[in-house]
């Protein structure tokens, strides 16, 4: 890199797009959590004593997720999920253990072929794998959340994520996703809050931050991602973004302005509690329970006197 960085004119190790400037690590690591900070302000997404669950997944995002809030000195414990996915799975594991070990941060794990008898991909089903996947991982991490007395969940999705979900959405007509979309998504009763701390930032700059940092994180793609669609998605709002550096967080920024007509389309569906478990369902018993055939409801606590503040520990599943 042959710049030098805006600040203190020492050797680039970034060339940032948008705003276009150079800068050196250090500085750019500064840049990063600042902006996390101000993307956190800005949309009102945790307050100083929240405990913050932050679902790892042993990829870039979610380990950059948890490293910052740890850095900008929230309260931060880690979740995940064993998806029972053969060696993925395995490995994902691993990457997720070494970096909470070196954040020095509590991981707790749920294996999901313990809990409830299958791994992710193991089930004759007519559902595609990634649809009963994407249902057992919200229902887990809520649920997980919820029986802690997690205040939030974090998630990494990044500007390029929520930039070609839009898109995507957009080009399906999927009015019920373009109303919930967006940096918060606010808990009601049994459902956790969640945000997406990284909203603004992008891949490239998420990737670049976890490099300067030296966060060692999984690059494998799972073996049932059909990836091919949303990278097509992303494909195109690069091209775009290289034409006009600017046009994803114009572009999201934009809905956001606007997505308020996407609720009014979206008549309030009413929740109510599921027959098994308990938790917010809109049939009679939630599609968890559903797909999984339970019959009577997970308990996930490893807590027991959370409102004293207690953190004890114990193996789920
Ligand atoms: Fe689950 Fe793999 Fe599909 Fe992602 S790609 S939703 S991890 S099955
Ligand atoms: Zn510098
Ligand atoms: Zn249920």
């Amino acid at each position: 890199m042959k710049g030098r960085c805006k600040i203190c004119g020492r050797e680039a190790f970034i060339k940032l797009h948008y705003p276009r400037m150079y800068l050196c690590r250090e500085h750019f690591i500064e840049y990063f959590e600042r902006k996390v900070q101000r993307t956190i302000d800005r949309y009102h997404l945790l307050k100083r004593d929240d405990w913050v669950l932050v679902a790892v997944s042993g990829g870039k995002d979610s380990a950059v997720t948890a490293w910052v809030l740890n850095r900008l000195g929230y309260n931060v414990e880690c979740l995940h999920i064993d998806l029972g996915i053969g060696d993925y799975s395995k490995r994902s594991r691993e990457y997720a253990e070494r970096q909470c070990r070196e954040l020095g941060l509590k991981l707790h794990v749920l294996d999901v072929r313990k809990l409830v008898g299958h791994g992710i991909g193991e089930v004759r089903t007519r559902r595609p794998v990634c649809s009963y996947c994407g249902l057992t991982k919200r229902y887990l991490m809520n649920k997980f959340a919820y029986d802690n007395g997690f205040d939030v969940i974090a998630t990494g999705h990044n500007l390029d994520d929520e930039a070609s979900f839009i898109f995507s959405s957009l080009m399906n007509w999927n009015v019920q996703y373009l109303a919930k979309q967006g940096p918060k998504l606010e808990g009601k009763g049994k459902m956790v809050g969640k945000v997406k701390p990284l909203y603004e930032l992008t891949e490239r700059e998420i990737a670049l931050y976890a490099v300067a940092s030296g966060i060692d994180y999984l690059v494998d793609e799972c073996p049932h991602s059909r990836g091919a669609v949303t990278l097509r998605y992303k494909a195109v709002l690069n091209g775009m973004e290289e034409e006009r550096p600017g046009t994803k967080l114009n572009f999201v920024k934009g809905y956001l302005r606007n997505r308020e007509l996407f609720e009014r389309k979206l008549e309030e569906m009413e929740l109510r509690e599921c027959r098994v478990c308990g938790m917010p369902s809109s049939g009679e018993v939630c599609s968890f329970c559903r797909f999984w055939g339970l019959e009577k409801p997970l308990d996930l606590r490893v807590r027991t006197r959370v409102e004293e503040g207690e953190r004890g520990e114990k193996e789920i599943g």
